[in-house]
């Protein structure tokens, strides 16, 4: 009996369920197809997809679209844009289509999915494919609303106007481009063909551990990956995805990041090692010492009077290791008065580091040479006005001392153990990718070049 019941309401169930996609198809019907189609001949309603992802592709010329749709042929297409403050209704006056053909264009637009919003947000620039409607050729509009879509309207032989949203055929292209540079990064890349919001990409990645005002000289190169969305009837860039790797060579001290998306999706960027490319600077440059005096007023050991500490001291034993707190250049490693032996590393064009009293320079530290973050620089000591061994460090922003404590930069995550293995495969991937765009660039001037020698054997 209970099993009786059981049936029976899954019964009524699936019937509702039925009913219920049967209100869900007619209603969707309503809107897929924007007007019934109320010809008699023709009985085959016009399908009008909602789900964008389903749209059909878009033809280069109204001919061609006119061909796919089997509408009322065209001639004589022409090309308009819009200008500012204009309405689409203003812009088919100005390019002589009359009002009744017009109001049929705007009603056959605000049929489709989002059409009265389509027709308020029309970009100023858009371009109107255009051909005006005659007793014996039909009128028909494609606007290139959107980076991917086109809204076509056209006439079928009865004079009828539909309309129809098309998505633009479209194309990922993997793109390797190498340069060098002239002046700067921003101009050389910019020449060579990166596109500028790839360039800003590439620029906000690499100022973590690049100063580009000073550090970049002419004849350093750089490399680049990244991925382009091409329009393929209007052979133009629509987007960018975020850089693959980029590489700068800087007087022969290359730096290499690879993009490695984090558990949202979301692009960030490793060195081959897997250390992250947003560097900080170390606010204990200094590996088991004491903070003996931290950062403001205090009254000066030997002057006596209250002075204010532009720094922080760290009290350590004679020939600790002094570390450079970033990636940097070295500006200055020598002698500087009350300071002693006394090295500053610029790491951006923004900030500096300093470190005083030292009692000897690492071998490798000259000025214009680059340092690693971590790396040994010099070695505690209590030369010029010191009381005793240990390394007064200043963090400069702008030239000016600051905090250090306060610092702002922040510091990506590096690549954690667990992943570091994927990671190191998934650099191995960029890499041949690489190897193989490197191999299409050398064919394609191979090619071009056959193509030369033939063309000049001909002449
Ligand atoms: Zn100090």
């Amino acid at each position: 009996m209970k099993k009786v019941l059981n049936n029976n309401s899954l019964h009524q169930f699936l019937i509702v369920i039925v009913l219920l996609i049967t209100c869900f198809i007619a209603f969707n019907s309503s809107i897929a197809f924007s007007k019934p189609y109320l010809d008699n001949q023709q009985s085959i309603p016009i399908k009008r997809p909602i789900n964008f992802l389903s749209l059909e592709e878009s033809a280069d010329t109204i001919c061609n679209m006119i061909q796919k749709v089997g509408g009322k042929p065209t001639v004589n297409e022409k090309r308009a844009t819009l200008k500012k403050n204009e309405t689409l209704s203003s812009a088919l006056k100005r390019i002589d289509f009359d009002n009744n053909s017009i109001n049929k264009i705007i009603q056959a637009i605000k049929d489709v999915y989002d059409g009265k919003k389509i027709l308020t947000t029309l970009p100023v620039g858009m371009i109107i494919d255009y051909s005006n409607p005659s007793k014996l050729t039909g009128g028909a509009i494609k606007l290139s609303y959107t980076k991917t879509k086109d809204v076509f309207v056209w006439q079928d032989v009865n004079n009828n106007y539909f309309s129809q949203i098309y998505l633009r055929p479209t194309k990922l292209e993997n793109i390797l481009i190498k340069g060098k540079i002239q002046s700067n990064l921003y101009v050389s890349a910019l020449k060579e063909g990166v596109p500028e919001n790839t360039l800003l990409e590439m620029i906000s990645l690499l100022g973590f551990s690049v100063d580009f005002q000073r550090e970049i000289r002419k004849g350093d190169d750089f490399e680049i990956i990244f991925t382009k969305k091409i329009d393929l009837l209007k052979n133009i860039i629509i987007e960018t995805n975020p850089i693959t790797y980029v590489s700068l060579n800087l007087s022969g001290n290359k730096l290499n990041f690879f993009n490695y998306e984090d558990k949202y999706g979301l692009p960030q960027y490793y060195d081959e090692n897997g250390k992250s490319s947003k560097r900080t600077i170390m606010k204990t440059p200094i590996n088991g010492a004491r903070l003996s005096s931290g950062y403001g007023n205090r009254k000066h050991p030997i002057l006596g009077y209250t002075k204010m500490h532009r720094g922080l001291d760290f009290a350590a034993p004679l020939g600790t290791p002094v570390l450079a707190a970033g990636d940097g250049v070295v500006e200055k490693a020598g002698w500087n008065g009350s300071y002693g032996k006394y090295i500053r590393i610029r790491h951006t064009g923004t900030y500096k580091t300093a470190y005083a009293h030292l009692s000897g320079f690492n071998k490798n530290v000259r000025i214009g040479k680059r340092v690693l973050q971590g790396k040994t620089i010099g070695y505690v000591g209590s030369s010029g006005r010191s009381t005793g061994p240990h390394l007064h460090y200043e963090v400069l922003r702008n030239n000016k001392q600051i905090n250090p404590v306060k610092i702002k930069l922040p510091a990506g995550k590096n690549v954690s153990k667990k992943d570091i293995h994927d990671y190191r495969k998934h650099i191995l991937n960029i890499l041949n990718q690489k190897i193989a765009l490197e191999k299409s660039i050398q064919n394609k001037k191979i090619a071009t070049n056959v193509l030369i020698n033939k063309n000049s054997k001909l002449n």
